[in-house]
């Protein structure tokens, strides 16, 4: 799964902070910790973002013992949760990490990779790994979804869905083995594990992980090399924001300026914030989409056009859909909404433990139901406007999804950040709720002002019909908006 792994060697691997591994001693470290782990026996890892996670991450799949990476922020309730649905035998932890109750009866194995941190040499080369490679089918890991919709499903992605997922990516984003990743994000997720850890040691790249994302550790990282970055749009926000104020940051605009990739994903990136970054720094954020249960479905390719709002195309080998609710394929048009359906080497096998779930989740003829609701650009581009269980409006007799009121009404000064939900209706079914964080706390936009600020710029039937003000949106920490907590 990692060649360059299999060769070790002085070059660098992952750095966290201060703290770094070269290939050769990643591979000195996770080498011995694969061989104490029995094959297909569940190991969870506690998920926190440094360089043990990794080594416990890369240890597990060297061993072929499916892994189930926790988010140490969870709650008991949550955790306790996930650790009876997917009964780890041990769980992995740096050595200095207090684990909660919910944990205690799970025996722990510690990562101690403190001998071959920061060593930049590599003393005798390391005996190669001694496991065999698993079979392409069995799980690898286990990655529960973000449970913006409900509670979180743990899905069951085999070894042959992470291989095609990051080999499609390296094919669109011409991904190599020189290129260098600024990552900020949690390892506990596909974003930032599989597409941020995994992506670049089976590409025998590198990563440098902020540990807290900041505008400067971007920039200081991206104007010492780094090639791309990696974030959530609440990330690109903030970069936006950074870059507008005051005199602007230079030093961050020259970073942005020279990179070579900035992606996007996880959630819609606000258009706005696509239009300043470009804007100030000539570069286009290439957004994907993917899930917890399909990895990648499309990105922007890194020789293609992005465009504020729109995901790209299907990755390779990734067959995709748009069907309206009888299941019939949508025409084409801006009008013609349909739900995203895919195929392909990059799936989940299922949900543990949740048979009516993987059962629903699935066509008779074997194409996963995503859930979300998208529309084909005519050059064949997909852009989504939203869930199908939150994001999708039937209001007056139309289908309205709720990205594009929402990115309609962050153009407008007084607003810095907005949500748009369905809420009953005697007359239309359901009318347009706008939820807003004014930009502002002398002067919030009155109703009637952005109601005819979206009309402005989209079609009458799209008009918010109320407004209600809040002094932040409920976000998780992938910075995705948990509609359920705004009554959707
Ligand atoms: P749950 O399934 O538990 O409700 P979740 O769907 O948020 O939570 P994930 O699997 O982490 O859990 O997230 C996948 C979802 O994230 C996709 O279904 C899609 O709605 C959203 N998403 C991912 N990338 C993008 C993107 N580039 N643009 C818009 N939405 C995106
Ligand atoms: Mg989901």
């Amino acid at each position: 799964m990692f060649p360059a792994l299999a060769d070790g060697g002085p070059r660098p691997a992952l750095r966290f902070g201060e703290r770094s591994l070269t290939y050769g001693r990643l591979s000195a470290a996770a080498t011995p910790l694969a061989a104490s782990l029995a094959p297909a026996r569940r190991v969870a890892v506690w998920a926190t973002p440094t360089l043990e996670t990794a080594v416990g991450v890369v240890a597990a799949l060297l061993a072929g013992a499916p892994a189930v990476p926790l988010n140490p922020r969870l709650g008991e309730r949550e955790l306790t949760h996930i650790v009876a649905d997917s009964a780890p035998s041990l769980i992995l932890a740096a050595p200095g990490d207090e684990l909660p109750a919910a944990l205690a009866h799970v025996p722990r194995t510690d990562i101690d990779v403190s001998t071959h941190v920061g060593a930049s040499t590599d003393g005798p080369a390391p005996a190669p790994p001694p496991f065999a490679e698993p079979d392409p089918e069995h799980p690898a890991l286990i990655v529960y979804t973000s449970g913006t919709t409900g509670p979180p499903k743990g899905a069951v992605l085999p070894r042959r869905a992470l291989t095609s997922t990051l080999d499609a990516l390296a094919d669109a984003w011409q991904w190599r083995a020189d290129d260098v990743l600024v990552h900020a994000l949690p390892l506990f997720h596909v974003h930032g594990l599989i597409l941020g850890v995994l992506g670049p040691l089976r590409r025998g790249g590198s990563v440098r992980h902020l540990g807290r994302f900041s505008t400067e550790g971007v920039a200081r990282e991206l104007n010492a090399g780094a090639t791309m970055l990696f974030g959530v749009p609440t990330m690109y926000h903030r970069v936006a924001e950074a870059l507008a104020s005051g005199p602007g940051d230079a030093a961050l605009a020259e970073a942005l300026s020279g990179a070579r990739l900035l992606v996007s994903g996880s959630a819609a990136l606000a258009a706005r914030d696509h239009e300043r970054i470009a804007a100030v720094t000539g570069r286009t954020v290439i957004e994907r989409y993917g899930m917890s249960e399909t990895l990648m479905n499309t990105s922007v390719r890194a020789d293609g056009q992005a465009r504020a709002g729109t995901v790209g195309v299907p990755l390779r080998g990734v067959e995709l859909r748009l069907v309206d609710e009888a299941g019939a394929p949508v025409g084409a048009g801006p009008d013609a909404v349909g739900e995203i359906q895919v195929r392909g080497p990059n799936l989940f096998t299922e949900y543990l433990n949740r048979p009516d779930a993987t059962a629903e989740a699935f066509t008779g003829d074997g194409w996963f139901r995503t859930g979300d609701m998208a529309v084909r650009e005519p050059d064949g581009y997909v852009r989504i406007v939203g869930r199908k269980a939150t994001d999708l409006i039937k209001s007056g007799g139309y289908k309205i999804g709720a990205g594009e009121i929402e990115n309609a009404l962050m153009e407008h000064a007084g607003v810095r950040d907005a949500a748009v939900t369905g809420e009953p209706d005697d007359d239309l079914g359901e009318r347009i709720v706008a939820w807003v964080v004014p930009a502002g706390p002398e002067r919030a936009p009155a109703l009637e002002e952005l109601a005819d600020h979206v009309a402005a710029q989209l079609a009458p039937h799209k008009r918010p019909r109320a407004v209600r003000y809040l002094s932040e949106l409920p976000r998780n920490d992938l910075g995705k908006i948990m509609k359920r907590a705004l009554g959707a």
